[in-house]
């Protein structure tokens, strides 16, 4: 160890010690313990939750230094495409600003040949992987899901295919009279490489019947997912906060995800949502009982006690840019975050429900905001294996997307004006 680096572990040390020192008892005991390697409790993760004053900074220290111990100095993310391959959708979650009916302005619905062509875009400018999911189209059929992965894997072997949420595997598995093994276990012989943990919210009943009418219960996205894990389907782990729940949702939840990880080990990453309130018929209905999204202390807190309760679990915390924007999303590698997500090219889930963050960010970007963290970019494929270090060098500057398929990639946000999906 250099001089250098060894002066910054001692001043973190410090600091660290210093933040501890300040915090209540309580509080103190809690991160001691968590420091020691002891499992927080869903009580205690409740009480970091509703953590106020010097106790946050105390958070916020312990969760850095586990993080600094699960993944040293790297930060990493993936060169990726997300494509939404239709916003019809009938489902009526409450808080999503996505779903159109078909004869809607903006209803779209891509074929599986657009599809492959921007995931083709994707590849061309050095993507890893398509990040696709849809509305749940009336129309559908079951096996339109498989068509997709076929015919993306027919075109581009190579290109990893990270896709359908629970809700959609619960769709496409009534649709087809398909049980979920079997369901996914088709899917993943086609090439289905991982699947987006969304759907979750909170798993929590009465939470999930203000939000989606319980449409998907917790306990049948906890069964997919762990079926999804089963047949050798990895997937992110989700939660979307700041709508009508609170600490005590939040730890049970992260608790929930804990002990399906024991159980399974399929999860690679969490991903805090932040809930987008503008244009979510939620909020813009109850907005007296409704919360606008998260606080800054709570966004600030999510992604420290996630960090503090999944350590040795899910040891990668994965901040959304889309949902907070670049600046703030640097901050949170201070508060236990490691992971940057993907680059997205002309994401539209959260520009659609009001979040005014952008399309795309390049992996040149990605690697100057690391950088200005003091961070070690690592370019990383979908599974998290290490893709490229750019210690001394910087990823290739891309040229503007280029439609293929007759539509303009970033006038296509505007084409489909969407509301907040993600189920
Ligand atoms: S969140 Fe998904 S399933 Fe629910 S209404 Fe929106 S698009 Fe449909």
């Amino acid at each position: 160890m250099s001089g250098a680096s060894h002066n910054f572990d001692r001043r973190r040390a410090v600091a660290l010690q210093s933040a501890l020192e300040a915090a209540s008892a309580p509080v103190m005991r809690i991160l001691n313990r968590a420091l020691a390697g002891r499992e927080v409790s869903e009580a205690e993760g409740e009480a970091l939750f509703s953590a106020q004053g010097p106790d946050r900074e105390a958070i916020y220290k312990t969760a850095d230094t586990l993080r600094e111990r699960a993944n040293g100095d790297a930060v990493s993310f993936v060169v990726n495409r997300n494509i939404n391959f239709t916003n019809i959708c009938y489902m009526g979650c409450r808080f999503c600003g996505f779903a159109k009916r078909s004869e809607e302005a903006g209803a779209e619905w891509l074929s599986v040949e657009q599809v492959v062509a921007r995931a083709q875009e994707a590849w061309d400018r050095g993507g890893t992987e398509v990040c696709i999911q849809g509305g749940l189209h009336p129309r559908m059929s079951g096996t339109y899901y498989r068509e997709l992965v076929l015919g993306i894997k027919a075109a581009l072997p190579d290109m990893h295919i990270h896709a359908f949420s629970p809700f959609e595997v619960w769709y496409g598995a009534a649709k087809t009279k398909m049980s979920y093994t079997d369901f996914l276990t088709d899917l993943k012989d086609c090439g289905l490489g991982s699947m987006p943990g969304t759907a979750a919210e909170i798993l929590d009943t009465e939470v999930r019947q203000q939000l989606t009418k319980n449409k998907l219960s917790a306990e049948q996205w906890v069964e997919i997912i762990k079926t999804a894990h089963r047949v050798g389907i990895p997937t992110t782990a989700t939660i979307m906060y700041g709508h009508v729940d609170g600490p005590a949702h939040w730890a049970a939840h992260i608790a929930l995800l804990r002990d399906i990880q024991k159980e399974t080990g399929g999860f690679t990453e969490l991903v805090p949502l932040s809930f987008v309130h503008t244009e979510s018929p939620l909020y813009t209905a109850s907005p007296e009982t409704v919360r606008p999204g998260p606080t800054v202390d709570e966004v600030d807190l999510m992604h420290a006690v996630s960090r503090i309760m999944l350590h040795g679990h899910i040891d990668n915390i994965q901040v959304s840019w889309t949902k907070l924007g670049a600046e703030r999303a640097v901050q949170m590698l201070s508060r236990g975050a490691n992971d940057l997500g993907g680059t997205l090219m002309n994401e539209s889930i959260s520009r659609s429900a009001g979040a005014a963050h952008g399309q795309e960010i390049t992996a040149l970007e990605m690697v100057q905001m690391i950088r200005s963290a003091d961070r070690l970019p690592v370019r990383r494929n979908t599974i998290y294996h290490t893709v490229d270090v750019f210690r001394d060098h910087d990823p290739e500057e891309l040229a503007p997307l280029v439609a293929r398929d007759g539509a303009a990639p970033l006038d296509f946000l505007d084409m489909f004006p969407v509301r907040e999906p993600v189920q």
